[in-house]
Formats: C-alpha cells, structure tokens, sequence
C-alpha cells in the first residue's frame, strides 16, 4: 500500500517535470526564434515590399512569443509544493531565479 502511494507521488512528479521540459524548450526554441527570424521571414520580405516595416513587426511578434513562453517558463509550479518553482512566494518580484535548479520554496531538486 505504501509503495502504491510513493509510486503514485513520482508519476505526478513525472507529470511535472514533462511539463517543465516542454516549457524550457519552448523557452528556447522561442529564444531562438526572436534572433533567427527577424533575418530568415523579415530581412526577404524586407527586400520584397522594399520597406522595413514588415521586419519590424515579425521583430515585435517574435519578442511578444518569447516574452509569452519566458512567462510559461517562470510560472512553472513545482510538482510538490504547487508554489512557482522558480519564485519564492513571499518575494514575487526580486526572487526570480529561471536558472534555479531546486525549487525556491521548498527546495525539491530539479528532475528528481
Ligand atoms: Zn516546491
């Protein structure tokens, strides 16, 4: 019976940490993105309209996308205290640590 339960705990840990992967590659693919595209769809159709307008705004949308999955990424909820894994509770906007490779409230090791 109690194996069940700590079986039970690691398959929603497990949940969360897929979770938490797709989110870190989101975050870079979407990183990526806002300094490949502007080049790769801006700079042709630059040339096409012959007007840097159309690079400016997949510039803006590409920052909007990496903003939007940067926001995904640290609002990730730690699988066992349920608080923002990379944010303490109490300390919302100085205890921001996207690197951090424990949660920042209760300390659970990160993909463990
Ligand atoms: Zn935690």
């Amino acid at each position: 019976m109690h194996y069940m339960k700590r079986k039970d705990m690691n398959e929603s840990y497990e949940k969360g940490w897929g979770d938490l992967r797709q989110r870190t590659r989101q975050f870079w693919f979407s990183f990526i993105g806002c300094i490949l595209v502007p080049f790769i769809i801006g700079l042709p159709l630059e040339r096409l309209f012959e007007s840097s307008t159309p690079i400016l705004v997949v510039s803006v949308l590409s920052l909007v996308f990496f903003f939007k999955y940067g926001m995904n990424l640290l609002m990730f909820k730690c699988p066992r205290c349920q608080s923002n894994f990379f944010s303490k509770k109490l300390d919302a906007y100085s205890g921001y640590n996207i690197f951090s490779r424990k949660c920042l409230n209760c300390g659970l090791q990160k993909w463990h």
